[in-house]
């Protein structure tokens, strides 16, 4: 298979743009999660990403969990090693609007846990502080000694 990145345009009648791609499309897949709205959303979101090859993303609105891992199918020329009995997601797949040639950019994109901790700070309510037990002792301050 040839690794010449072609256009779109440039395909010629029968070609499949497939041919001229890294499979991008079996490498990750993603999954629309609720919109956060409270820091409890947001917390389970830093626990998302705290695993590493993962990110969350938001686009035209909705909110994803992005994981990146290659499918165990996916052979070394790039061809899906199941084709005839694949998933019935890769076959409603298309070409059409697939990220052959798209720059992975979206509204919003998060790929740490400091990044979304950020994020919730700007959007929400301050965080509420954790209330202290009736009765617990006030420490005193001790002074800083230099
Ligand atoms: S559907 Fe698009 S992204 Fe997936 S392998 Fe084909 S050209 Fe690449
Ligand atoms: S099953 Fe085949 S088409 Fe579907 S993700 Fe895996 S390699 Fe790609």
């Amino acid at each position: 298979m040839s690794k010449v990145k072609v256009r779109r345009s440039d395909l010629k009648p029968g070609e499949v743009l497939c041919s001229y791609c890294s499979a991008r499309c079996c490498r990750y897949f993603a999954l629309p999660i609720e919109t956060p709205t409270t820091w409890q959303d947001f917390d389970h979101m830093r626990w998302y990403v705290m695993h590493g090859r993962s990110a969350v993303f938001v686009d035209d609105n909705t909110w994803y969990l992005l994981v990146f891992g290659d499918c165990e199918n996916l052979l070394e020329d790039n061809r899906c090693g199941i084709y005839l009995t694949r998933p019935q997601i890769c076959r409603t797949y298309s070409t059409d609007n697939c990220e052959y040639d798209n720059d992975s950019c979206y509204d919003k994109y998060f790929e740490s846990q400091d990044q979304l901790w950020e994020y919730a700070e700007a959007v929400l309510p301050p965080k509420p502080q954790p209330r202290k037990k009736a009765g617990a002792p006030n420490l005193p301050t001790l002074p800083l000694l230099s």
